[in-house]
């Protein structure tokens, strides 16, 4: 690329930096801290369980909804004080992502949003009583919302939990890098000593997160650790990727599949279709077909389920997918004030059978949500909420991506473009939009530089 298309670059990420810190300091506070009624003392209490996609995005929405309004009272209760922006989670793998731009501060948000924000883990319901019970703590409400999201599901696989890295937060993606550095370290101690197994790297689940993360694997060995360890052959790492199913990314369309897939070809991905996983050891994975891989590096992204509080809270679930059972104006079956949306619900969708649990969804539901809400709190009608989707993106790293956007279908560096565009402008904070853009932007010229924190648990 010549240094004039390297420059534009810089410089459309320094615009984009100026406009993101206008942003963030025009934006008032709703109240000043002394002004803020108790949450308690609202006449309507929104209170919302899980600071998610969904979650988050009612909280904003009726906030946005009710600016002149004194009589609705929002509260986020959630287990961590940020809102966690999945799309880019395997990008912190090889560091192409940074932590602090994705963790979007939660608590500063709604703050200034006019909510406020609980930092605690939810316990129990009392549906009677219409009150939460989080970290010992009992919270009222009038209506309630279930936003807790999913956790992965091992299908009973003998060993996975135990044996297996998850793919289910930022912290797990750091973890995985570290895995990796780890491997590179011993390498260099061990040489030819150490075995095969403790270089191959299987990915189990070859959907959007398993394709993107093997992608970041690679990215991680070859573009920038390589480098970094001149005494280690990086091509002694084996990457593999497995599924049950006969293709990858059965959400893409088949050409589409085609380009990832000879793209994962070119970089040595090994891709293993009709391969269902039936144990993991501490240095192995057998397959059903009585194939066993030796490996001591297996990542899981081959399930997720709706969080299995919502079970033992006795809502009524779906039985197949285990999500809540809610209507087309996504409230709980049973219930006049008690809703439900993204990943820990199943919502019907009227031509499509039920709708996606994705980020895309959530976000959307959750406005719909916001103001089915203020319609119930006024008395005025529900509407129906009705999904369309507007497509995928997924990122390969290296500069290329596949994506389908209302059917138009394209692949490579402008696509590539176009998911770091796409998911830019989608980064709630305006100051984790700018930092990432300037990483982005400075990756034209290095790769991105990458240490070890091997206490990053206890740091954080
Ligand atoms: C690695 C990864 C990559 C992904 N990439 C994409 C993508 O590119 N595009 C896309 O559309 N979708 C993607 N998804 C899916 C998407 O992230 C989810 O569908 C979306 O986040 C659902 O929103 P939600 O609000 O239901 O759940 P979440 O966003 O997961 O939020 C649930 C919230 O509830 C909180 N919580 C859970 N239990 C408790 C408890 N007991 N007490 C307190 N708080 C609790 C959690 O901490 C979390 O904040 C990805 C998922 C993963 C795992």
């Amino acid at each position: 690329m010549n240094n004039l298309l390297k420059g534009g670059l810089a410089l459309g990420g320094m615009a984009l930096a100026a406009g993101g810190l206008k942003w963030a300091l025009s934006s008032e506070p709703r109240y000043a801290p002394w002004e803020k009624p108790r949450f308690a003392d609202f006449e309507n209490r929104v209170l919302i369980l899980g600071g998610g996609f969904g979650g988050y995005n009612v909280a904003k929405s009726i906030c946005e909804l009710t600016r002149k309004r004194d009589d609705i009272g929002v509260m986020v209760i959630s287990r961590e004080n940020y809102l966690t922006f999945w799309p880019m989670v395997p990008g912190v793998v090889s560091s192409d992502v940074g932590v602090r731009n994705i963790a979007q501060p939660l608590r500063r948000t709604l703050i200034r949003l006019g909510a406020s924000f609980r930092r605690a883990e939810i316990e129990d319901v009392n549906f009677e009583k219409k009150t939460v019970t989080a970290d010992g703590h009992q919270f009222p409400y009038d209506h309630l919302v279930f936003a807790l999201g999913a956790e992965p599901n091992f299908f009973g696989i003998p060993g996975v939990e135990e044996h297996a890295l998850p793919m289910k937060g930022i912290s797990d993606a750091v973890r995985i890098r570290n895995r990796v550095i780890e491997r590179f370290e011993q390498a260099v101690l061990e040489g030819d000593e150490l075995p095969e197994s403790a270089l191959t790297f299987v990915v189990i689940g070859a959907g959007a997160t398993g394709v993107e993360t093997a992608a970041q694997l690679h990215v991680l060995i070859h573009e920038v650790l390589a480098q970094e360890y001149p005494n280690v052959n990086p091509n002694r790492f084996r990457i593999m990727l497995l599924d049950a199913l006969p293709n990858i990314l059965p959400e893409l369309d088949a050409g589409l599949r085609r380009v990832a897939r000879g793209q994962l070809a070119a970089r040595n991905i090994e891709v293993m279709t009709n391969a269902m996983a039936e144990e993991v050891t501490e240095d192995c994975v057998r397959l059903k077909d009585g194939r066993e891989i030796h490996t001591q590096n297996v990542i899981w992204t081959a399930g997720a389920r709706p969080n299995s509080l919502v079970e033992r809270l006795g809502l009524p679930l779906v039985q197949r997918t285990k999500g809540i059972k809610v209507d087309e104006y996504l409230r709980v079956e049973g219930f006049r004030n008690v809703w439900a949306l993204g990943d820990n619900a199943t919502i019907p969708n009227p031509d499509d059978g039920f709708v996606p649990p994705n980020a895309q969804a959530a976000v959307k539901e959750g406005k719909h949500l916001a103001k089915n809400i203020l319609a119930a709190i006024d008395g005025r009608e529900l509407k129906p909420f009705k999904y369309r989707s507007q497509g995928q993106l997924i990122d390969l790293g290296s500069h290329f991506a596949v994506n389908d956007v209302f059917g138009v279908k394209f692949s490579g560096r402008l696509a590539s473009l176009f998911w770091r565009g796409a998911y830019l402008v989608r980064l709630d904070s305006p100051q984790g939009r700018v930092r990432q853009a300037f990483d982005w932007a400075l990756e034209y010229f290095a790769h991105p530089t990458v240490a070890q924190i091997r206490d990053y648990q206890a740091a954080e």
